[in-house]
């Protein structure tokens, strides 16, 4: 049984969705005025994950995050570019979506563009002023909140305390915390016809519109970081709400934001409205030199970013800094070498298994050998943790575990015997019930990372250093081996000698040479 902390109740509760069977998510997106940068990824990993572990548990999943492209910040970037502000929203928009795939984001359904619903937007607009809950004064239209009696619930904050956007037009409100579902256009800005003259939508209303629109007026999970709860959040409920007199969404979640290296500069799900501050870089900041987020996934690879994002129960605080990095990628080499053992002792890649794609059928996985009980109980463990409340950090912790009986069994049955057998002889290690007993296992681990987003395919690179050592021991070999051809038998020496004083040996078999470092294999 799924359970999940609802924000709007501050309770953990029994995961019911509108329709049996059916999932709705509705994730607020990015406004796409600059490129993204990793706090922007947090939502989008984490609600990729729970939509895989959804899936995986049965349910049929839509999941929405829309692209807010027409924005204060987007004029003000027209204005600064001199470029329109289209085209601005589709160059970031490119980047985000480069991202989000770099970092293994591909469940998401529809991505839908504020300016694509601008009829929706004016509808649900209009529909609000003819309940009463929203008035137009002077070109805008803004919404009431001393009419609604439950606004403020989300976050238990009362209308007198809100401060309602739109500061410059206060005079136009009837009360300070009104905020704006349409704002009239000044000379210049991008602006759309509308029955209280031409302008654009305010951003909350934006979301209301959207997500009625794909997901219906009352939906299972709405999700985003903790820094949106107020006002957005808050004011996406009560125009929804309403304006359907229905519930919005059942379950509210919001993630925990992520914070850079020692520096104090939040930059959680919101952050695409307030830049990042000029030292809120640490180690790994644009300011550092390292060009964007698009360079720096390249350096430290979209899965250890992914890795490390889910290290961390999805409320809680990230810390994005080169510790928290190290550690994943250590991690991921643990990951990493056992599959590379895994495939010198069994002939078979891990990234090849075919593994259960849902909770039930690995259920149906069974097996009397105690290597499978012992797995199947971390398994259990591991899903027990994802029920509660997708708790990704104590489901890795179990993976672990799963990752030290594997080599245990390995060890203890001397399985690397098999990593010498010639290849006309791999039929006897297929045969070998240990080889089998560890395929089995191995691929209920498969099942699992692949649930999480992990381990999908062969890592392109393992780490920054590691990946460039092959290359440059390849390359020594081909220079000896360029030596020795033309009889410089002295640099080619050279070349070996100098090598073994760091510890790599180069090992001459059959007119191919092989290295290996630290010793021994
Ligand atoms: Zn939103």
């Amino acid at each position: 049984m799924i359970r999940l902390y609802n924000t709007l109740t501050r309770n953990k509760e029994p995961f019911e969705t509108v329709v049996p069977g059916k999932v709705g998510i509705y994730l607020c997106g990015p406004t796409v005025y600059k490129e993204s940068h990793i706090g922007h990824m947090v939502g989008p990993v984490i609600f990729d994950t729970i939509k895989r572990f959804l899936i995986y548990s049965g349910y049929q999943v839509t999941w929405v995050v829309n692209i807010t492209d027409v924005d204060d910040k987007l004029i003000g970037q027209q204005h600064e570019r001199g470029i329109p502000m289209s085209e601005i929203a589709e160059e970031m928009t490119i980047d985000y979506l480069n991202n989000l795939r770099a970092l293994g984001v591909d469940q998401i359904d529809h991505m839908p563009k504020a300016t694509e619903h601008m009829p929706g937007i004016i509808e649900f607009t209009q529909s609000l002023i003819a309940k009463g809950f929203a008035y137009a004064s002077g070109g805008d239209v803004f919404f009431d909140v001393t009419k609604d009696p439950s606004y403020g619930k989300l976050s238990n904050r009362n209308a007198e305390d809100q401060q309602g956007e739109g500061g410059g037009a206060a005079s136009k409100k009837r009360n300070s915390g009104d905020f704006a579902l349409w704002k009239s256009a000044k000379p210049g800005e991008p602006a759309w016809d509308s029955p209280w003259g031409r302008g654009r939508p305010g951003w909350h209303i934006e979301c209301s519109a959207m997500s009625k629109a794909l997901l219906g007026e009352t939906f299972d999970i709405h999700g985003g970081g903790l820094d949106l709860m107020v006002p957005h959040h808050e004011n996406e409920l009560a125009q929804s709400q309403c304006c359907h007199d229905k519930p919005m969404v059942k379950y509210w979640l919001h993630n925990g934001l992520l914070r850079k290296g020692e520096s104090a500069g939040k930059i959680g799900g919101r952050s695409d409205r307030d830049p990042l501050p000029a030292d809120a870089g640490g180690k790994l900041s644009r300011s550092g030199g390292a060009g964007g987020l698009a360079d720096e996934i390249a350096r430290l690879t979209g899965e250890r970013i992914r890795f490390f994002l889910l290290r961390t129960h999805y409320r809680s605080t990230v810390i994005f800094g080169d510790d928290g990095l190290e550690e994943a990628a250590k991690s991921l080499e643990s990951f990493y070498g056992y599959f590379e053992r895994f495939h010198k002792i069994s002939k078979q890649r891990y990234f090849n298994l075919a593994a259960p794609q849902t909770r039930k059928e690995g259920d149906s996985v069974k097996g009397d050998e105690p290597l499978l009980k012992g797995v199947q109980q971390l398994r259990a463990n591991f899903l027990e943790k994802m029920d509660d409340d997708f708790n990704t950090g104590g489901a890795i912790a179990e993976l672990f575990d799963f990752i030290r009986e594997l080599n245990k069994f390995a060890n203890e049955n001397n399985l690397d015997r098999f990593a010498e057998v010639k290849p006309d002889e791999f039929k006897q290690v297929f045969a070998d019930p240990q080889v089998k007993t560890l395929v089995k296992a191995t691929t209920v681990l498969r099942e699992l990372t692949l649930m999480l987003g992990l381990f999908r395919s062969t890592p392109a690179k393992r780490s920054g250093g590691d990946s460039l050592s092959p290359k440059l021991m390849d390359l020594f070999v081909a220079l000896r081996a360029e030596a020795r051809a033309k009889k410089d038998f002295a640099t080619g020496d050279r070349i070996r000698s100098g090598l073994t004083e760091i510890g790599v040996t180069l090992e001459d078999k059959k007119g191919v040479t092989e290295w290996r470092a630290g010793g021994s294999s």
